[in-house]
């Protein structure tokens, strides 16, 4: 195998998610640096790969990673595990890319599951834009203003939560965007008891309290983004106007080219025609 450092996903549930291309970078690199060996030795196991492992994990010393970088400048590969889904995302590993690159040494990615990304596919939320908010803060006056800064935005936000904390933390997000607002709750994904909801904020709420199931395992958590009441700014002369050019082009197009006359942002005439789809 080519020298490199190899970020390889693995699945995040279901063991059939693995690629044919992470198996062979498994199986082939010369090491695999692993969040927990022990985790990634079942994996390895449950697929007859055998692999020498070495722990990098938030809390391994600096030389650890000076020394897969030397491993990788002597000519061998490495392959970097997390226990679940993409390296780096939410997870240890984005300093050990910065130094292989400030060491000019390869960095290959091989794409597979990643939960945030897993969940916006089927939370049924706008994904033509969207944040990942990674965890939230644990502590809930810190949680709170936090989700202030964010009430506002225009992009779909999206939040990894622990189980124990998923009411807490959607009771925060409803006093401070307001029960209306829609959300997604997507847990344990790809696996027995997975489940997806999309629901205003006050009916997640109702449904995590009165279900203690809801509360348990792996969870991810989306957030609508927030309205930018488009309609209401519009001129209707105008608003006519582009859904008339929609009907001749794409949305996007139709919302650019009128922006060029009219001086309205071409973000809100676009956002204007989404919103009148939805309706
Ligand atoms: N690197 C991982 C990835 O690419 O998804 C994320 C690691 S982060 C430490 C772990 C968090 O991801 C969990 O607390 C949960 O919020 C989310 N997560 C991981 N697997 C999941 C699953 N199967 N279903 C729902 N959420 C999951």
């Amino acid at each position: 195998m080519e020298p490199a450092l190899y970020i390889v996903a693995t699945p995040i549930g279901n063991l059939g998610d693995i690629s044919r291309r992470a198996l062979e970078v498994l199986s082939g690199a010369s090491c695999v640096a692993a969040e927990d060996t022990r985790r990634t030795g079942q994996l390895l196991g449950a697929e007859g790969i055998k692999a020498r492992m070495i722990a990098y994990h938030e809390h391994s010393a600096p030389q650890v990673a000076q020394q897969l970088v030397a491993r990788v400048a002597a000519g061998e590969s490495v392959a970097l595990v997390s226990d679940a889904g993409t390296p780096t995302i939410s997870d240890p590993g984005y300093r050990l890319v910065r130094m292989m690159q400030d060491a000019d040494l390869k960095v290959v990615p091989i794409p597979g599951p990643c939960a945030a990304i897993v969940a916006l596919s089927a939370a049924g939320l706008p994904s033509d834009r969207f944040a990942f908010e990674g965890f939230l803060p644990n502590r809930g006056e810190a949680r709170r203003r936090r989700l202030e800064l964010l009430a506002g935005a225009e992009a779909t936000l999206i939040f990894y939560e622990a189980p124990h904390r998923i009411l807490a933390t959607l009771e925060d997000m409803q006093a401070v965007m307001g029960g209306e607002r829609e959300g997604a709750l997507a847990r344990e994904l790809s696996k027995s008891f997975e489940t997806i909801r999309r629901a205003p904020l006050s009916q997640l709420c109702d449904w995590v309290r009165s279900d203690a199931n809801q509360s348990r395992g792996e969870i991810v958590l989306l957030l609508s983004p927030a309205r930018t009441d488009a309609t209401a700014s519009i001129d209707p002369a105008l608003g006519e106007l582009l859904r008339g050019m929609a009907e001749h082009m794409p949305a996007r197009q139709a919302a650019k080219l009128l922006s060029t006359y009219s001086g309205v942002r071409s973000r809100q005439l676009y956002d204007f025609l989404l919103e009148q789809r939805q309706k």
